[in-house]
């Protein structure tokens, strides 16, 4: 990839997507986004040297259209449905959207002589973990069709790398989390299910409680264990994997995590020393398909990308969340 090609952010207009954008602009990187705005907010993408283009990324006539128009080196893909419990009632959607719109961008890409791929893979792909912190050897066994649709894209990746020189980074996220620092862009999913925005909307008291969704797991305190990653974290390892795979190291899978677990509990006393609040909680029923524990072993990260955690302080990620749920998210956006 040349210094002068554009990178295409497929799904920029997302939250993790439209962070990565804001790093790569101010790494004076040229960036074009493809969103179709289902989920994603044109707001999100607060820099007006970004080129957006709205549209479907299974269009195929859209895609060769984009690809003969703008110069692109690399393809970074975020634009997946991640509802895991929709994902078991709808599956169609899920395998629609999460691997068949996938298999004609990356026609189009090999059609078009663009080779690199940046996937944003998720430890939903493990499934039940077997053992933690996990590492990138650990079996890949999802247990939902979201994690199913994720894996199957691996799998595509490894034998179009195989076959046709397609370069790829399989990133797979544990829990993303925080928002920018300036509190510009944030999360804002509709609907929201993620836990920290719940917790902290309950803290700004636009929410009557959170509801913890089970006490009785294998855990020191009962409730479910996560390794909240930066989103800003994250956004630098697709830079860093976009800059190895195009200096020329093979296509990697490799986990993105701090390595640090937190309990649901533990994660609600720290949004209350953060926020300075009382955050009305409500125990409730364990929610189907959520494993006691999910924490990254993440050396490769750091040995492959000389990548690790910034943000490894949890009430660091709270505060720019908070900034954010309760600064700039107030009439930013209309959900
Ligand atoms: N959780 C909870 N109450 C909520 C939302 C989530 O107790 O209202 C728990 C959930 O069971 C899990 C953890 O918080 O153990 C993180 O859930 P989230 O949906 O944020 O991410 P996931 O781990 O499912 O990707």
């Amino acid at each position: 990839m040349k210094d002068s090609q554009a990178i295409l952010v497929v799904g920029g207009a997302g939250y993790i997507g439209s962070h990565t954008v804001r790093q790569l602009v101010s790494n004076g990187k040229k960036v074009v986004v493809l969103d179709n705005l289902v989920y994603g907010h044109p707001e999100a993408l607060v820099d007006d040297e970004v080129v957006f283009i709205e549209g479907d990324l299974g269009h195929r006539d859209l895609l060769d259209k984009l690809f003969t128009e703008h110069d692109i080196g690399a393809v970074m893909h975020f634009a997946a449905y991640a509802y895991v419990g929709e994902s078991v009632t709808a599956p169609s959607k899920y395998y629609g959207n999460n691997l068949a719109a996938p298999l004609v961008l990356l026609d189009a890409m090999r059609a078009h002589g663009v080779n690199i791929f940046i996937f944003s893979s998720t430890c939903a792909t493990y499934g039940n973990p077997q053992y933690v912190p996990i590492d990138e050897k650990h079996p890949q066994n999802p247990i939902n069709p979201y994690g199913a649709s994720k894996l199957m894209l691996e799998r595509v990746l490894a034998d179009y790398s195989h076959a046709y020189g397609l370069k790829y980074a399989a990133l797979r996220y544990f829990n993303a989390s925080g928002c920018s620092l300036d509190g510009k862009i944030g999360e804002d999913h509709n609907p929201e299910t993620h836990l920290i925005p719940l917790v902290l909307e309950a803290a700004a008291g636009t929410r009557k409680h959170i509801t913890i969704f089970g006490t009785d797991y294998p855990t020191p305190d009962g409730t479910c264990i996560r390794d909240y990653i930066h989103v800003n974290d994250l956004a630098r390892a697709h830079i860093l994997a976009i800059d190895k795979l195009a200096a020329g190291t093979d296509s990697f899978q490799c986990n993105l995590g701090t390595g640090i677990g937190h309990s649901v509990k533990a994660l609600i006393s720290a949004a209350e020393r953060v926020t300075g609040t009382t955050i009305p909680v409500v125990i409730g029923e364990r929610r189907a398909g959520d494993p006691p524990e999910l924490v990254a072993a993440p050396a490769k990260a750091k040995e492959l990308l000389g990548w690790e955690a910034e943000y490894k302080d949890l009430d660091m990620i709270l505060t720019t969340a908070w900034a954010w749920t309760n600064g700039s998210r107030k009439g930013h956006f209309d959900s």
